[in-house]
């Protein structure tokens, strides 16, 4: 006889995406354990993690729903505007631009700007206050097997652990998925992104710039008070060069980018940085195993989608788990994984592909893509329609959208 379970849900990787998970799995009425290797402490020291995560106004409704949203705003930046140019070096912008307005398509902010840390902060303690979930970390998932009634993981301290379902948020490399045999396509970029903050002189008005340069994107994302998140995209070789540089030449270089617009900028703490690829996975799911977050699709970051995706996975994840329980099914039926699947495996490889091609026709000088590009910024910004369908996008709310990403309860 198949032994009792131990959880109904066991994630494996309690990034932000599987700490998330977690929360809205608990939610809909299921046990959960949460599995990551990194200890907590470490995982939201300043240290850890420089990143900002631009979060979509359907993500924010997401947590509001969680109950989440209060703790999560004090320290978010909301975003008003986008504004998208194209130019070179120490050149400046070109005379087209694309301006995103929050107030073309309501009262919310188009998206919040928030620190990872802080974001794993609040995660992890609403985790380690839930009583339906348990968190273990540093445990690290060695090997496990699924039979037809259930999931059974071993850890790197010999114990194991039973579920009905195991969901992989164990991010790009995902072990897991390597272990179930799923095949993925992708390629590198030859780019990197440096990730820094900066204090201004001026006040951004929550306004976030995507400034597109021959090498890459440069983003310039607001952060409460006078500060900016930059992610500074560049060819592997010249962002190496660039982070060997002493600090006065490195902010010199950040300058010329940058512009003045802000005044006066300085480099507040340290500066990290991140190969870019794009890694796809050919399918989601397999026996009692489903892959969410960036195990299912690591993209680039030109867009700032990449936890998005990973949060529309958990809402709409939480939602199939909730729906099959209230009809009696069993969660980790094949049928049930397949309708995860199939919700979601289209929307992400549409995304990650168009954001693939943005990064192409962004990121080099020829002359008569510069033109067609810049044509294209300027024809999207005349025409109202095409402004609001980028903007709904870009707050997630496009396609057919889960209860928790419309703020309603499971
Ligand atoms: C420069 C840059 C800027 C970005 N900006 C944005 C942005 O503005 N907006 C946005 O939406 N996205 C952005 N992204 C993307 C975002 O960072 C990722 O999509 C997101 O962090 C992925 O989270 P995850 O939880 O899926 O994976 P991860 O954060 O990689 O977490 C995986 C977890 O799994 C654990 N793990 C792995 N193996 C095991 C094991 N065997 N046992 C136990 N635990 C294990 C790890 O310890 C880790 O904690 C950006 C990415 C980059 C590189």
């Amino acid at each position: 006889m198949a032994r009792e379970f131990d959880t109904d849900v066991l994630i494996i990787g309690g990034g932000l995406n599987g700490l998330s998970m977690g929360l809205a799995a608990a939610a809909g009425g299921f046990d959960v354990t949460i599995v990551d290797a990194i200890d907590p402490k470490t995982a939201g020291a300043e240290e850890f993690d420089g990143r900002v995560f631009a979060i979509a106004f359907a993500s924010c409704r997401m947590y509001e729903a969680l109950g989440l949203w209060d703790e999560l705003k004090q320290d978010a930046q909301p975003i008003n505007d986008i504004l998208v140019t194209d130019g070179r070096v120490r050149e400046g912008a070109s005379p087209f631009f694309l301006h995103f307005d929050h107030e073309e398509i309501g009262d919310e902010a188009l998206g919040h700007l928030m620190e990872s840390r802080h974001m794993r902060k609040v995660l992890t303690r609403a985790v380690l206050d839930h009583d339906r979930i348990t968190l273990k970390a540093p445990a690290k998932r060695v090997s496990s097997a699924a039979d037809p009634y259930g999931f059974t993981a071993t850890l790197d301290d010999g114990s194991s652990i039973r579920a009905r379902i195991c969901l992989g948020a164990d991010g790009r490399g995902s072990p897991l998925r390597e272990e179930a045999g799923i095949k993925t396509i992708g390629w590198t970029y030859d780019q990197m992104g440096i990730v820094t903050t900066v204090h201004h002189e001026e006040d951004h008005h929550g306004i976030a710039q995507e400034f597109f340069l021959p090498s890459g994107p440069f983003a310039i994302l607001p952060m409460t008070g006078r500060r900016a998140s930059l992610v500074w995209t560049e060819r592997t070789k010249a962002a190496k060069a660039l982070l060997g540089l002493p600090p006065e030449r490195f902010l010199e270089e950040l300058r010329a980018r940058f512009g003045d617009y802000l005044g006066e900028i300085e480099t507040l703490g340290p500066v990290w940085s991140y190969p870019l690829n794009l890694i796809l996975a050919r399918r989601y799911i397999d026996d009692r195993l489903a892959l969410i977050g960036d195990a299912a699709h690591g993209v680039h970051p030109i867009a700032g989608q990449g936890l998005n995706l990973g949060l529309r996975d958990v809402a709409v994840m939480a939602e199939v788990l909730t729906d099959a329980a209230r009809l009696g099914q069993d969660i980790g039926a094949q049928d049930v994984l397949e309708r995860y699947q199939q919700w979601r495996r289209f929307d992400n490889v549409s995304l990650s592909l168009g954001m693939d091609a943005l990064n192409r026709l962004f990121s080099n000088d020829l002359p008569p893509v510069r033109l067609a590009r810049d044509l294209g910024l300027g024809v999207v910004n005349r025409i109202g329609p095409a402004r609001r369908f980028f903007m709904r996008h870009a707050g997630g709310a496009v396609g057919e959208l889960p209860r928790l990403l419309k703020g309603e309860a499971l």
